[in-house]
């Protein structure tokens, strides 16, 4: 069924429940308040449900991720006696970057359908417009056939998520031809050279998929680690091995002009070089920002923090009464389980049985990965947190570095590293962070923050009889 047009939607008198955004949060929030019986709409902005996550986040991304991962599999199978060509080691160079991105954009196109057959299957009346306020019930919608009409609703939850930040051309001239993560998924043919600038996942993760595809591909870093809000032990594992697959990082570097050639090439001045790097796509990795400019929110006195993040309490509410903020737009933990899980607490809380009249989404513990090469995981703590936290004394912290078996038959230079790490608080042990790099660790992390989440201690770690021979056994035979 398409988006209502304006003349069903007039028909409407109120809705129960109305949801600002077609994203991760929002669509979950949605339909979770509509299977409870509520009378529920959603409004997205741009002609694709599913928001960052399905058109340029995280499912376009771990589709780069899988293909670098392919070609990282193709150098590895020399080693174990599969065809090599005539020079040595890979079995299959010709990769076909245009190819895979017309397969990948069809995908998500399938996905973006499915969301709107959600929609009508759980009776969500979806608005395909830009939703702003007009009063605390009351939203504009400026309709994407041209239409501009008005929905009233008693409850209302902002869910717009947010969008990459560039620097401005006040602050970096020729930032402007530099590309953004949502223009990574644009890109038809694989670039030759490539500049990206950040120290966050995004950074660390398309930087990994460039440079593992044979990209040359320069990383361009304020200070001398990447990931430096998680345990400081993986940056420390993760950058040598990024330098030693060819990633060029350049650290305590900033960018100062980027100047665009006659042959549409970059230029890069960075502070630490003394000449520019020339290359063909400029990304800027530097983090994100709310979708919060246009909302109206001042109409009805909803607060922003400096950052412009809706302010949101543990329950979703904002200061506002009937209005809620979900998801990236309230700026806690940028993560799409985050918002899913936020959204449905919310609408459970709003609309759901008793049992559920004080359901939260609780932020501790929550596991996350980052999708480099190889993988990290990491959930609970980090050491300097958890010496902040408990106090250096108070704290057993058990390591553990080896090269996994799958490596076995590589030579050592080709081999990844793996480092793992548990830190353990109080006389009982109890592990509050558990941090891991190396393969398989994205999927190894779901089911050790299961026992983090249950306050495990390393004492039940070490109860569980280890799998052999894997790599996870490391963490229940740490010493
Ligand atoms: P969004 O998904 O951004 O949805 C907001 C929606 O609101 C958008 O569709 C927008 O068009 C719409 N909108 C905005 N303003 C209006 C308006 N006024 N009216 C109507 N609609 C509006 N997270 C992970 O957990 N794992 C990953 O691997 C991962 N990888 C990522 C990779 C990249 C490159 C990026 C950028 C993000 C990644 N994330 C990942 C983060 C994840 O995508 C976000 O945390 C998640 O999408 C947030 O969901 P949300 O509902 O808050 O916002
Ligand atoms: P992040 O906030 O994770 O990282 C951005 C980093 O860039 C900063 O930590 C900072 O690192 C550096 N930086 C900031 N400003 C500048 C600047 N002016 N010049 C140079 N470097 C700068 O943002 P991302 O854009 O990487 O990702 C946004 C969010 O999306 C993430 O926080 C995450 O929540 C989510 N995400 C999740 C993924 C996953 O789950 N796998 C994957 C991708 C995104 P420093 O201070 O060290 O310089």
């Amino acid at each position: 069924m398409p988006p209502l047009t304006k003349a069903q939607a007039s028909e409407i008198e109120e809705y129960d429940y109305f949801v600002i955004g077609g994203g991760s949060g929002g669509l979950a929030s949605a339909r979770r308040a509509a299977s409870y019986g509520a009378k529920v709409g959603l409004a997205e902005a741009t002609p694709k449900l599913g928001g960052t996550c399905v058109n340029v986040g995280c499912v376009p991304k771990k589709v780069m991720w899988y293909t670098a991962d392919i070609a990282d599999n193709l150098r590895k199978a020399a080693a174990y006696g599969f065809g090599k060509d005539g020079e040595g080691n890979r079995i299959a160079g010709d990769f076909n970057w245009t190819e895979l991105k017309h397969k990948r954009d069809a995908y998500i196109k399938r996905l973006n359908g499915i969301y709107e057959t959600n929609l009508v299957k759980d009776k969500v009346d979806y608005h395909s417009g830009f939703a702003s306020f007009i009063d605390a019930n009351t939203l504009q919608i400026d309709g994407l056939d041209g239409e501009t009409y008005q929905v009233k609703a008693k409850n209302i939850t902002v869910a717009v998520g947010g969008r990459p930040t560039i620097p401005s051309e006040e602050t970096i001239e020729g930032a402007q031809y530099g590309i953004n993560s949502d223009g990574f998924f644009d890109i038809e043919e694989q670039p030759k050279r490539v500049a990206v600038v950040g120290a966050g996942y995004i950074a660390v993760e398309l930087a990994g998929v460039f440079n593992t595809l044979g990209t040359e591909t320069h990383l361009i870093i304020r200070h001398d680690q990447v990931l430096r809000t998680f345990d400081p032990m993986l940056s420390e594992v993760l950058v040598p091995y990024m330098e030693k697959t060819g990633l060029n990082i350049h650290k305590s570097s900033n960018v100062k002009k980027v100047e665009k050639t006659s042959s549409g090439s970059l230029l890069v001045h960075v502070d630490s070089l003394d000449k520019p790097l020339e290359v063909d796509v400029l990304l800027w990795a530097i983090g994100r920002h709310a979708n919060t400019e246009k909302l109206g929110l001042e109409k009805i006195g909803i607060k922003t923090d400096d950052k412009g993040d809706i302010i949101a309490d543990d329950y979703q509410n904002t200061n506002v009464s009937n209005i809620y903020a979900v998801g990236d737009v309230a700026g806690k933990v940028l993560l799409t389980p985050v918002a899913i899980a936020a959204g449905r607490r919310l609408s459970n809380r709003l609309f759901g049985p008793e049992k559920y009249k004080n359901d939260k989404l609780s932020y501790e513990n929550i596991p996350s990965v980052v999708f480099s090469h190889p993988t990290i995981g990491s959930v609970g703590l980090s050491e300097p947190e958890a010496e902040e936290k408990f106090g250096k004394d108070n704290l057993k912290v058990y390591k553990t570095s080896f090269k996994a078996m799958s490596f076995a038959m590589l030579d050592e230079n080709h081999k990844q590293p793996t480092s793992y790490k548990l830190i353990c608080t109080g006389p009982e042990e109890k592990v509050v962070g558990l941090h891991i790099i190396g393969e398989g660790s994205d999927e190894m992390l779901q089911g050790f923050g299961v026992a983090v989440k249950m306050g495990a201690t390393k004492d039940d770690f070490d109860s569980c009889v280890a799998i052999h021979p894997t790599s996870a056994e490391e963490l229940v035979t740490l010493r």
